[in-house]
């Protein structure tokens, strides 16, 4: 096409067009929709456990390519939790129970970190931005189970 012929507001709707198209696909879309198999059971474990209050069924959760030391991440605009496979393989069952709570609260509950560690070093609430490790998931266990019921 000419573009010469085309007038100037044309040329700005076809980018707007185009720009709106593009962001659909980069931002909202989630790079594969909906859970993963071996990641269900944690899902429902959490709903379980949280009495429903962390409902992560209706999110895209699936394992994908993450930086190196990063867990998981939550893409708020595609509800899609994206986790570290290579890390996922590392952690216990609380460790799992903990993340999937984590990045559900973030992606279904719009919920940010609580930075706060507890005279162990522990993170005081599971929405800490990092792991504390097994030896504070396992005595934190119960109050992290109660946070995730009223958070
Ligand atoms: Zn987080």
């Amino acid at each position: 096409m000419n573009l010469k012929k085309l007038p100037i507001r044309r040329i700005m709707l076809l980018l707007a067009i185009f720009a709106i198209t593009f962001s659909g696909f980069v931002t909202f879309v989630p790079l594969k929709s909906g859970i993963e198999s071996s990641l269900m059971y944690y899902v429902l474990k959490t709903k379980e456990i949280s009495n429903n209050n962390l409902d992560g069924t209706n999110l895209n959760i699936n394992f994908g390519s993450q930086k190196d030391g990063v867990l998981a991440t939550c893409y708020f605009f595609r509800e899609e939790v994206v986790i570290n496979k290579k890390s996922w393989n590392k952690l216990d069952y609380r460790g799992r129970i903990l993340l999937m709570a984590h990045e559900i609260a973030h992606c279904q509950k719009k919920i940010g970190h609580i930075n706060k560690v507890d005279e162990w070093g522990c993170a005081d609430n599971f929405m800490h931005y990092k792991d504390t490790g097994i030896w504070c998931n396992y005595y934190n266990f119960k109050k992290y189970v109660k946070q995730m019921k009223e958070i």
